[in-house]
């Protein structure tokens, strides 16, 4: 319920239900179900985002996205092993915009789908490129969001971009937060496991942070963790991390899953993570997200 009073919040209806709008719109905001007496300053936050959402709408079709990937190693970072395909906005006003910024935004307004869609089909149309140069078991991370696996299509969204390359399932991993999986619903697990037979991997992104019931392990066909940034980034914190990580690991191993360390910023970090038997690696120790040309690096374009 949004509430607006007269005369305070408008001299006419017009503008009274406006502000109730408004008011409503901040109870959605933060988590619905509650009610919310309109305020100014409710104002300049709704139109900045009504704005925002706006832009968004034609962001695809003017070309302002930008795709960044970031490497992903093995072998204490002596090998390459992909990328992770990171969504920037590059706004005609507001300059480079990080994912954190309008990733949201795009999915409460059902944007996520286009946006996806234009990333996924960015992501095989790259790996189609190190594919030709040889860089063959090269692969790709594409991040998805939770309502994507509400809808039916998901399975054929993301195998539609692999077939106009000509590339196989393998060469695609998708990732998907512990909020996708709570929804619990035999449809996801469905669409996870449609997903593996085709070849495609499925990683639980920021592994260990939300409300990981762990029960899913078992049930859903996931095939990678990523272990979250604050784990590695507390490994050497005063009361360190390392009895986390281990756990990760003995978890994944039981059940015959890969794990990614993320947010590898220091040797030290490298180290206490090879030390614990964690073999892949992502970071700014290893590169930053970055152009695709970047990735190869050194590494032989
Ligand atoms: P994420 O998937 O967990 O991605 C990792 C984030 O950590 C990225 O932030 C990356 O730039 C950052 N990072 C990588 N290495 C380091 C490091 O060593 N230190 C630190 N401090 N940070 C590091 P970014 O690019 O801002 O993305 C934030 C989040 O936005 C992502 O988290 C992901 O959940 C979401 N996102 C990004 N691209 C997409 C996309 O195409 N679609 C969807 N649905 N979400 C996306
Ligand atoms: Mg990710
Ligand atoms: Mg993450």
């Amino acid at each position: 319920v949004g509430i607006a009073v007269y005369p305070r919040d408008g001299a006419d209806a017009d503008q009274l239900m406006r502000n109730a709008d408004v008011a409503m719109y901040v109870v959605k905001e933060s988590g619905r179900n509650g009610g919310r007496v309109f305020a100014p300053s409710m104002n300049a936050e709704f139109t900045r985002r009504l704005e925002l959402e706006q832009d968004l709408r034609h962001a695809v079709e003017r070309g302002e996205l930008v795709l960044h990937f970031q490497p992903r190693v093995a072998e204490r970072g002596r090998r390459l092993v992909g990328a992770e395909a990171l969504v920037r906005w590059h706004h005609p006003v507001q300059g480079l915009l990080g994912p954190t910024a309008f990733v949201e935004l795009a999915e409460e307004s059902g944007q996520i789908f286009a946006l996806s869609d234009w990333v996924l089909e960015r992501s095989c149309a790259q790996l189609a490129v190190w594919h030709a140069l040889g860089h063959r078991d090269l692969r790709v991370s594409v991040n998805l969001a939770p309502v994507e696996f509400a809808r039916s299509d998901l399975v054929e969204r993301v195998l539609a971009p692999l077939r106009r390359h000509g590339l196989p399932g393998r060469a695609l991993e998708v990732e998907i937060t512990e909020t996708s999986l709570l929804q619990d619903q035999p449809e996801v697990a469905d669409k996870l496991r449609r997903l593996r037979a085709l070849g495609i991997d499925v990683a639980i992104d920021d592994f260990g942070t939300r409300y990981s019931s762990l029960n899913y392990l078992r049930r859903l066909p996931v095939s990678t963790l990523k272990i979250d940034q604050s784990f590695v980034h507390d490994l050497t914190a005063e009361r360190p991390t390392a009895p986390i990580v281990h756990a990760i690991l003995g978890i994944a191993r039981g059940f015959g899953l890969h794990v990614v360390a993320e947010g590898v910023e220091t040797e030290h970090q490298r180290q206490a993570l090879a030390e614990l038997g964690c073999d892949e690696m992502q970071g700014f120790l290893f590169g930053r997200p970055g152009p695709a040309g970047d990735v190869l690096g050194g590494r032989g374009a």
